[in-house]
């Protein structure tokens, strides 16, 4: 049982180093007209970036993304993912815990 504490105080330490996490994904549209598929009448190849994600009302929410921020929303979306994978793991613990508790 010890080992398992410990177990889900090295997971809950492992998440602080994801704390910087968004969900969503990333879309370009035209930064001219605001279209993914662009509609001005000179084609524009400058794109604006944004992020797309559900609230906690299920409402789409877009934020734009500066161009020079890119790498680091992709990598708070990655860092994401490992936070869904460490809470799955804290999860299957816990389980693990409460059995052993339960079982006396
Ligand atoms: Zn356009």
């Amino acid at each position: 049982m010890k080992g398992l504490v410990r177990k889900r105080n090295m997971l809950l330490k492992k998440l602080d180093r994801y704390s910087e996490f968004v969900r969503g994904s990333i879309s370009s549209v035209c930064a001219t007209c605001n279209r993914a598929r662009c509609i001005c009448q000179k084609t524009s190849s400058l794109r604006a970036y944004r992020l797309t994600y559900k609230d906690n009302q299920q409402k789409t929410r877009i934020v734009y993304v500066p161009r020079d921020q890119l790498p680091r929303i992709r990598k708070m979306i990655a860092n994401h993912a490992q936070v869904r994978t460490i809470i799955e793991q804290l999860v299957e613990t816990n389980i693990k815990l409460f059995k052993e508790e339960t079982r006396r």
